[in-house]
């Protein structure tokens, strides 16, 4: 295998996305399992669906066509807003789209009914996170207009939080949300399937039963795939965080001074990297950079080496601690946060390795 790549445990994830469900399962809480993080790798997609999601959520139409031609038999639903150019795609593409906006949603509705269909819609409704939403004040006229709509299907009422501005699920969110739901329901005379309030920053409360019985769909991808919840990224108990293996090969070891010489401007990407002089360091120079990751969300497994810094193409490591027990060709291993998984799986220059153990 040429290098740089990545592993991917299907095992893992299965296990991961399982013990979530069931989790969620408990409180009466259907998963939709994200995989934007993994730009819809089909093989992550059906590790989730054989562990017990309902739907498989994707925020890019691309990567839902990659998961059909995959051969991912389940409702797609596209969680990222749909765009006024691409509402036929989104009505050809997937079952379900959140929304915020009328605009969208009328365009939406005449697409359906363009093709004798009816597109199903959660409403998005910003509970203070201020990424998307529709203000909670504006929800009854934004309701009025949208029940209107012929081609589109009111299925629920959803909210995101974390992602954006770091907002904390509460049980005064999610009451909040529930009393936004009850009030729909009772001013327009319509029931609202789904109340869809948690991604992986809401696991605590559901785990802590405080949770409102009312919330009964929640949209996961960062604790099934890298078994964290998402407000302190603390590991999430009964997963898996290492699924994901990146891998990189030394192609250059050498001693060299731990502190460059010679007047100093700025770095390859207009920086002003700060050194300490720590006498001379066995230098090693691998083949991720940043084209391929988030050089700051990748941690070697082995803490004989840290990372120093990284260009377009090279990662530096000072693998002083490893001198005699590395050399040139050696593969190094490091584990991936969310950023650097998404970026790692995005980038061409990482090849993909899934394979599934039990
Ligand atoms: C990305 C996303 C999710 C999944 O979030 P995680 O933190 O990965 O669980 C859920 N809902 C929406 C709207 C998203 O964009």
């Amino acid at each position: 295998m040429t290098t740089p790549y990545l592993t991917i445990d299907l095992g893992k994830i299965e296990h991961n996305a399982r013990s979530i469900v069931e989790l969620c399962g408990r409180c009466g809480i259907e998963v939709a399992g994200v995989t934007k993080g993994v730009c819809g790798h089909p093989g992550v997609a059906k590790a989730m669906v054989r562990a017990g999601v309902t739907a498989i959520a994707d925020s890019r139409l691309e990567n839902i066509d990659r998961l059909k031609a995959g051969g991912v038999d389940t409702p797609f639903m596209l969680v990222r807003l749909p765009a006024l150019s691409a509402v036929d795609r989104v009505v050809d593409s997937v079952d379900l789209s959140l929304n915020s906006e009328l605009a969208v949603l009328d365009a939406l509705s005449r697409a359906a009914e363009k093709r004798g269909c009816i597109h199903e819609v959660i409403l998005m409704v910003d509970l203070g996170d201020l990424r998307e939403g529709v203000w909670p004040d504006d929800l009854p006229t934004f309701l009025a207009a949208a029940i209107e709509l012929p081609g589109i299907r009111i299925k629920g009422l959803g909210t995101n939080l974390a992602c954006f501005g770091g907002v904390i699920p509460s049980e005064d969110n999610m009451a909040r949300l529930v009393e936004l739901a009850d009030g729909i329901e009772q001013k327009f005379r319509i029931e609202l399937e789904l109340v869809s309030g948690a991604n992986s920053s809401g696991l605590s409360l559901i785990a802590a039963g405080q949770m409102p019985d009312r919330v009964n769909h929640a949209r996961i991808g960062e604790a099934i795939l890298l078994g964290r919840e998402t407000t302190h990224r603390d590991p999430w108990p009964g997963t898996y965080q290492d699924a994901f293996t990146l891998h990189a090969e030394i192609l250059e070891l050498k001693n060299k001074p731990s502190s460059p010489f010679g007047e100093l401007g700025e770095d390859a990407f207009g920086g002003h990297p700060g050194f300490e002089d720590r006498g001379d360091i066995l230098s090693a120079l691998l083949n991720v950079g940043r084209e391929d990751v988030d050089v700051h969300g990748i941690t070697p497994i082995d803490a004989r080496f840290s990372i120093l810094g990284a260009s377009s193409g090279y990662l530096v490591i000072d693998a002083s601690s490893a001198a005699g027990g590395v050399h040139v060709g050696d593969e190094l291993k490091f584990s991936l946060n969310y950023s650097a998984l998404l970026a790692a799986m995005t980038s061409e220059y990482v090849k993909k390795r899934s394979h599934r153990q039990g």
